[in-house]
């Protein structure tokens, strides 16, 4: 048998496109449906974005986005910074062979 998967289609709240729910269901007895959602219109997928059960702003996803990129870069390179400089210091003051 295995497991099935199948979509209901409703009507988005503008009345142009639609909202898709994705139901997958496990042929076991211990795991429940799962259920995700898809915004499928043209319209309203512009201005939303549907991430983890919610609608978001597109617009303020995509910035937060870009942000959250910059930031894990710039910590990256704080952190290579900072191991270089710890391996630095133990090297010379730590780990050096006394005179
Ligand atoms: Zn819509």
């Amino acid at each position: 048998m295995g497991t099935e998967y199948w979509t209901h289609k409703y009507p988005c709240l503008c009345g142009k496109g639609h909202i898709l729910e994705h139901v997958e269901s496990p042929d076991n007895p211990w795991s429940k449906d799962r259920y995700s959602y898809e915004l499928a219109c043209a319209e309203c997928s512009k201005i939303w974005i549907y991430r983890f059960g919610y609608l978001e702003n597109r617009a303020a996803y995509e910035t937060h986005k870009l942000w959250s990129e910059r930031q894990f870069k710039v910590e990256k390179e704080i952190r290579s910074i900072c191991s270089h400089a710890i391996d630095q210091i133990l090297a010379d003051k730590v780990f050096a062979v006394p005179n």
